[in-house]
């Protein structure tokens, strides 16, 4: 008697509490919190597990479909308020290159966008997928010595020869818009309307995946923060993402590579961590006053300041820092700034990767022509730097690096250029 009275009073609370709660979604809950939310209902401890296997393993939508809970205990958490949250894909966008583009919709009506890039390259002609692959290990990366023409034939006989799972790369954002006013990006142009939680950013891959119809770790799938947004300027949504997204989800950390622009407090900050995905740094000029013009924060976040965060950074066994460069024609892509560029990174265990500008309206900046970028990369190879040429995904469809903003502005003030992009009928 007792003992049901206890376990109804232990309901009410549980009850009460949650629809206090402000978390109301289970995408983003990790294992103490999904145990504290089971025993706060009074349920045994394995429900905490059999709700992660649903939610991050199965991708269910709703509560209805977690079929391993009793019923009993799913329209309770109904009740409460708890639903699944997971992310709605509002639309997508196919390129002539395979790559996706998703437009992915939250609760608020707030959304971003996500890039599926199927068969990734292996980083090494860019698409930020080096993380992880067994092919960079050939590739001679030491900081001092380029790869040279051998390492890269043997590298590419290697992945030909092995059999080829897909390795397919999803870009995801971390905000809804940016608050860093990049002058090459369109993203900027938004500003920032608010972070993401990190229900919304696992949403996203969830969501994706899910479409995809893939599952890591059997398809080995790549991940960058390299979409819409700051990751470091959202720091702890974006780390407990990345923690669930490892332990959760089941995509290895070192399949992970976040890029900043050079918040350098938490560059300190994500060298701490013990779980986290690879560094890339935005670097993008090659002096301050360049980078100032350029990207505004490096007012507030120097040169040197950044580079001192990247020789501290404590790497981990064959993992090196990534330097994104992207290249602006007249601007930042002469042969001056390349071995500017090299000299800043000398001694670094790092590799840079170029990015030809991706153009868009009321960017200021032209695309260099192709002869310019591989003289800057030759520069820096010359100097022992390792420099790959990004190829740029989905430009067609305004996915690739920098272009993620059109359609989040289309759904406020539509821009008549879009209309040549068409959605994927859906099904
Ligand atoms: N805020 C983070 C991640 C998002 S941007 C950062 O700044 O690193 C991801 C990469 O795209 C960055 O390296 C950025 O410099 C690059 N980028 C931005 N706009 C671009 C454009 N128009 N063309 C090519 N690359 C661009």
């Amino acid at each position: 008697m007792t003992y049901a009275l206890d376990t109804q009073l232990n309901r009410t609370i549980f009850l009460t509490t949650m629809s206090r709660t402000q978390t109301h979604t289970l995408l983003g809950m990790d294992r103490e919190e999904l145990t504290a939310l089971v025993s706060e209902a009074d349920e045994s401890g394995y429900r905490a597990k059999q709700i992660m296997d649903a939610v991050y393993r199965q991708r269910v939508e709703s509560l209805a479909e977690i079929s391993t809970l009793p019923q009993g205990f799913r329209e309770e958490l109904a009740a409460s308020g708890v639903t699944v949250g997971a992310a709605r894909i509002e639309n997508k966008f196919v390129s002539q290159d395979g790559t996706l583009r998703y437009l992915i919709a939250f609760a608020d009506g707030q959304s971003v966008e996500t890039v599926w890039m199927p068969e990734g390259d292996g980083g090494e002609a860019g698409d930020g997928s080096e993380a992880g692959d067994e092919a960079d290990s050939s590739l001679g990366i030491s900081g001092t010595k380029a790869p040279s023409e051998k390492d890269e034939a043997v590298a590419a006989l290697k992945r030909c020869a092995t059999p080829k799972p897909s390795r397919s790369t999803i870009c995801i954002s971390s905000q809804v818009g940016c608050a860093v006013d990049c002058q090459f990006c369109l993203t900027a142009l938004l500003g920032v309307k608010r972070n993401l939680t990190a229900g919304e950013i696992v949403g996203q891959v969830c969501a994706v995946l899910k479409d995809q119809k893939v599952s890591p770790p059997e398809d080995r799938i790549n991940l960058v923060f390299m979409g819409m947004g700051e990751p470091f300027l959202n720091y702890e949504n974006f780390m407990k993402a990345s923690r669930l997204l490892v332990e959760a989800v089941g995509i290895a950390e070192r399949r992970m590579t976040v890029s900043t622009a050079g918040i350098v407090p938490r560059i300190h900050d994500f060298g701490q961590e013990t779980i986290r995905p690879k560094l890339a740094i935005s670097l993008n000029a090659s002096n301050d006053a360049l980078r100032t013009r350029l990207m505004p924060l490096n007012k507030k976040w120097n040169l040197e300041m950044l580079i001192t965060a990247a020789r501290e950074f404590p790497l981990r066994t064959r993992e090196w820092i990534t330097f994104e460069y992207v290249l602006l024609g007249g601007v930042n892509d002469t042969p001056e700034n390349a071995k500017e560029a090299a000299g800043l990174l000398r001694g670094l265990r790092c590799k840079v990767n170029l990015i030809a500008l991706n153009p868009g309206p009321g960017i200021d900046f032209t695309t260099p022509a192709a002869e310019r970028v591989t003289a800057f990369q030759n520069i820096l190879r010359e100097a022992g730097i390792p420099a790959f040429v990004r190829r740029p995904r989905g430009r067609d469809i305004y996915a690739a690096c920098g272009q993620l903003k059109r359609t989040v502005a289309a759904a406020t003030s539509p821009e008549p250029r879009l209309q040549s992009i068409s959605p994927v009928a859906e099904g």
